[in-house]
């Protein structure tokens, strides 16, 4: 049985990674920064949390990561923590760099130093590239990138690529362009417009305030992207990979398509407050996964408006049966 290590493991990709390796009969160990107060709720949502194996664990720790990877000596790393905000990043830019960076880096240490054949996958982002000049992206773009949270990814995926070309480690950089579910967390603007939407239409608000709604994103289904993490740990070298739809659409489509799964129009209700511009910002950015159709036999289905109404049906569901005081019906996260 093939043991996997999940660092993030209480984020929306450690919980759809997670329901991914036990279905393929991994043994699932995570870290997490305090068993006791650990937020488990995804990973319960998912029907998984008891299957899984956690270990307190600060990523700051060299030591602590030695004694847990030579106990665990896992087959596989997923390395999915980080301070993962963008916005967060620019109001916490010196803690976002010090973990992002030192954790990969400790980890990757410490694969090294204790000689493991662990194969080890990097969460390296789309934001990395930034102020790009062409698109769209390919795993040859440069990378400019014009955040904390972008540099700190920058530097961590270079890390990962160093350990491999300079000691010979199997280290492979995912660079996944934004993915979303109903587990994302609550601060991402995504979430912020489906559940607007939601208690707009519930009668429980009246306005949703949100910053420029014209930047371009590629968005895709989360569940659909932790697959490509396995395939990348299954070939024969290890490789760095855009994971991506290759489709743009605008904030404003997002916002206009989520008000209409609830049956309105979204100009009634959205109200621009320009303190919620970012200091600097991507405009537009999409990603060419024709690597990843090739080498990974990776296929991707999900078209934006599905994966809208998908988003916006769940909420609806939490929301409901957030004020019945009961539990949404069990898999509302979704079946992959
Ligand atoms: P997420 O939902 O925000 O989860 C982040 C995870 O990192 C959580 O388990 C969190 O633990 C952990 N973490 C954060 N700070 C930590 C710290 N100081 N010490 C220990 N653990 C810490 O992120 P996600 O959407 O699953 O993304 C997974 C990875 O992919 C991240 O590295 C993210 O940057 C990257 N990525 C995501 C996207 C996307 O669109 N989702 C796109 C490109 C790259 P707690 O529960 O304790 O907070």
């Amino acid at each position: 049985m093939k043991q996997a290590f999940i660092t993030g493991i209480t984020g929306q990709d450690g919980a759809y990674l997670t329901r991914f390796l036990l279905d393929r009969g991994y043994t699932v160990h995570g870290a997490v920064r305090d068993s006791t107060r650990a937020d488990t709720s995804k990973l319960a949502a998912l029907g998984v949390e008891a299957r899984v194996t956690l270990h307190r664990l600060n990523l700051l720790d060299q030591a602590s990561i030695f004694q847990t990877l030579r106990e665990i000596a896992p087959d596989e790393i997923y390395n999915l923590a980080a301070q993962s905000s963008v916005a967060l990043s620019f109001e916490q830019p010196i803690p976002t760099l010090q973990f992002n960076v030192l954790s990969t880096t400790y980890l990757l240490e410490a694969i090294r130093l204790l000689g493991l054949s662990t194969r080890f996958y990097q969460a390296s982002s789309s934001e990395m590239y930034g102020r790009v000049p062409h698109l769209p992206v390919t795993e040859e773009t440069t990378l400019h990138p014009v955040s904390p949270y972008a540099i700190s990814k920058a530097a961590a995926h270079w890390a990962a690529i160093n350990y491999r070309e300079a000691y010979g480690l199997y280290s492979c950089c995912g660079v996944l362009f934004n993915h979303e579910s109903v587990l994302r967390p609550k601060h991402f603007v995504t979430k912020k417009i489906v559940r607007a939407a939601v208690e707009i239409a519930e009668g429980a608000r009246d306005v949703l305030k949100l910053g420029n709604l014209d930047v371009w994103r590629d968005w895709g289904w989360a569940p659909l992207y932790v697959e490509c993490m396995w395939l990348m740990l299954q070939q024969e070298t290890a490789d760095d990979f855009i994971i991506a739809t290759g489709e743009a659409h605008a904030l404003r489509e997002f916002v206009a398509l989520a008000f209409e799964a609830v049956g309105l129009d979204a100009e009634k209700y959205v109200e621009i407050d320009p303190a919620l511009y970012r200091p600097a910002d991507i405009e537009k950015i999409y990603g060419d996964p024709s690597k990843a159709r090739r080498v990974l036999d990776w296929q991707y289905s999900v078209s934006f408006p599905e994966l809208v109404t998908r988003l916006v049906e769940a909420e609806r569901e939490v929301y409901r049966a957030e004020q019945a005081g009961t539990t949404p019906r069990s898999g509302w996260a979704h079946p992959g």
